[in-house]
């Protein structure tokens, strides 16, 4: 079971999927387009900016996609610097990467999410945009982060991919910046299948991420339009994907619901102890819990815990680790081949090797991540429990882990 939303599908997906399909082979003529035929992409855009409070949304065919039409909107590309900490989704870095940007890492702290006095560190002439990512579905502490942005004068792109319902101090992530990125693939809160979707409180920046979304075109296909006439790809998100999409997102309350109810019972049948705490949450009550993350004192622990359980210190998440990504290592260092289109950057001020970093690879190694709505091995989370578990099954499982805990730790 992969994601939370996977969990939750029902007759309402079934339901809106079917109407699509009915709607189309209902179109007897064949020389023209379905009626209506971004009606359920633009049924969804409607709905999330409802649900989100955001003046725009953009629906999009990935969360890659929504970071990369963010970048090209907020005009980032070569000689900009964007700050992304070192726990991440390769795709976060990708999109950078793409943009034609370079990613400077910063560490995180004992929240898995931007240091706020490290990224200050980090801040040169060249730094346009901080990209804070709200890892595994927790919030990161955007008040610090948001005065940093506006110190410095620099975009706040929030990846919210992980992290759709979140909220922090009771406004939903995604809006606290210029643009926020979110995914519905199969892995996240709720899922369409795949696709994504963008947010922003600013016109000019929803003009130009539609434009680069849609092969240049003005909002909603017009020739002509106020804005910028961009070059633009075909990143649109399809009619299907939002039919599933938006029986999902009624679905997000619930979802989260089920997800804290569970969140809660774990961590209650798991008593503090010496050696190990909860991850630092910045705002408990917007977790999205859809993983129990414990930091243990020191790594040989985490690894001895996670072995027992058959599951992984976050540290050796592949592809979600700065240390774990060769590619990006081997572009910085001045070889092209990663790169598809471009020369790597001639200043290589970073490694982007494990170590570089070390209160994050510290951070990582000691983070053992318990599943409670979402399973994805290359997460570390494969074990924990899912959102059909019953209350045995939740004991069960906090049983397991105090077992190990205390054969590893002692009692
Ligand atoms: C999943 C994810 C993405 C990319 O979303 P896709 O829909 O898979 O393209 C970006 N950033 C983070 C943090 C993610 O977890």
């Amino acid at each position: 079971m992969p994601g939370p939303g996977y969990a939750h599908f029902g007759a309402e997906e079934r339901r809106n999927l079917l109407e699509v399909v009915d709607s189309w082979l209902a179109t007897s003529d064949a020389h023209s387009r379905p009626p209506g035929v971004d009606a359920q992409v633009r049924g969804l855009e409607r709905e999330l900016t409802a649900r989100f409070a955001s003046p725009h949304c953009l629906a999009v065919n990935s969360g890659t996609s929504a970071l990369l039409a963010a970048l090209a909107a907020l005009g980032i590309g070569p000689g900009d610097e964007v700050i992304v900490p070192g726990y991440l989704y390769t795709a976060s870095v990708s999109a950078v990467v793409f943009a034609g940007a370079t990613p400077v890492f910063a560490e995180i702290d004992e929240s898995l999410t931007l240091d706020p006095a490290d990224v200050l560190a980090r801040i040169t002439p060249r730094t346009k945009a901080l990209m804070p990512i709200h890892m595994l579905g927790a919030p990161c502490d955007l008040a610090a982060l948001g005065q940093i942005a506006d110190d410095h004068g620099l975009f706040l792109l929030e990846d919210a991919a992980q992290a759709c319902g979140a909220t922090y101090q009771g406004r939903p992530v995604g809006t606290f910046g210029q643009a926020g990125a979110f995914s519905t693939n199969i892995f996240k809160v709720i899922t369409g299948g795949d696709g994504g979707f963008l947010l922003t409180p600013d016109e000019r920046v929803f003009q130009r991420a539609y434009s680069f979304h849609h092969h240049g075109w003005f909002p909603y296909g017009q020739e002509t339009g106020d804005g910028d006439l961009l070059f633009g790809l075909n990143l649109r998100m399809n009619e299907f994907t939002a039919a599933v999409a938006r029986a999902q997102l009624a679905r997000l309350d619930a979802i989260l619901d089920r997800n804290r109810s569970l969140a809660r019972a774990l961590s209650a049948a798991i008593p503090a102890r010496d050696g190990l705490r909860p991850r630092l949450l910045h705002d408990a009550d917007g977790d999205c819990a859809t993983l129990l993350v414990y930091l243990f004192d020191d790594a040989a622990s985490a690894d001895a815990v996670a072995k027992e359980l058959g599951t992984r210190t976050l540290l050796h998440s592949p592809k979600h680790y700065y240390g774990g990504l060769p590619e990006l290592a081997a572009l910085m260092a001045g070889d092209g081949r990663p790169s598809p289109f471009r020369r790597p950057p001639d200043r290589a001020r970073h490694g982007y090797r494990a170590g570089a970093l070390p209160q994050t690879d510290a951070v990582l190694a000691r983070s053992l991540a318990l599943t409670v709505g979402l399973t994805d091995t290359y997460l570390g989370a494969d074990f924990g429990v899912t959102p059909r578990s019953t209350p045995e099954d939740v004991e069960a499982v906090a049983d397991r882990f105090r077992t190990a805990v205390n054969g590893v730790l002692g009692r």
